[in-house]
């Protein structure tokens, strides 16, 4: 898939970026969607899984994410501090259908905040959009709090595809922006 013109200029960008959010939201299902394009509808609590890398194009370079899973630890309500070293970006997740992991969005972007010592580009996802129909969370509330919080937002479905590419790509290309922008 590389192409001929190999050369390259010498630049390479590796970020780190962590998903978070309250257990069964569907991270998981959002990074195997995006890295794989794989989709698991009886996926256990995450176990083992560290992160995945993934590849995009920014301005003809090779920008690589390195995207953080949980582990389940997320379970717990809290991820361990070395699950936040060098991170750069963060999707903090929620299920549109459970109200309860919206309420927990303050508090991931608290412990979030707590760890880093640098500008992450952030991003609130609703996940689970494909299930309109027992929807308990509206998209103005998800935009609104964005808004406030100073996030990108955006409603994904890990299950049909919906905006899971892009959502990660607008993370990478902020990072990345704020890479070129010397504000990291
Ligand atoms: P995690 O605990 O946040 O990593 O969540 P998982 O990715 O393990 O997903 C939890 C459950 O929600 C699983 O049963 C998934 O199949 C389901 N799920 C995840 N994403 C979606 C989605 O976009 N739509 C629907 N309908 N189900 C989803
Ligand atoms: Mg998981």
């Amino acid at each position: 898939m590389s192409s001929s013109d190999d050369e390259g200029s010498g630049e390479e960008y590796l970020f780190k970026v962590v998903i978070i959010g309250d257990s069964a939201v569907g991270k998981s299902n959002l990074l195997s969607r995006y890295a794989r394009n794989e989709f698991n509808m009886h996926s256990k609590a995450t176990i083992g899984v560290e992160f995945q890398t993934q590849s995009m194009d920014i301005d003809g370079k090779e920008v690589k994410a390195q995207i953080w899973d949980t582990a389940g630890q997320e379970r717990f309500r809290a991820v361990t501090s070395a699950y936040y070293r060098g991170a750069v970006g963060a999707l903090i997740v929620y299920d549109i259908t459970r109200r309860t992991t919206f309420d927990s969005v303050g508090r991931w972007l608290e412990e979030l905040n707590t760890h880093s010592d640098t500008t992450v580009a952030r991003m609130l996802v609703g996940n689970k959009c494909d299930l309109e129909n027992i929807r308990d969370v509206s998209v103005e509330e998800g935009k609104s709090l964005a808004e406030a919080e100073g996030l990108f937002f955006m409603e994904t479905s890990a299950l049909d595809s919906t905006n899971v590419k892009k959502a990660f790509e607008i993370v990478i290309r902020e990072i990345y922006s704020n890479v070129s922008r010397k504000v990291l």
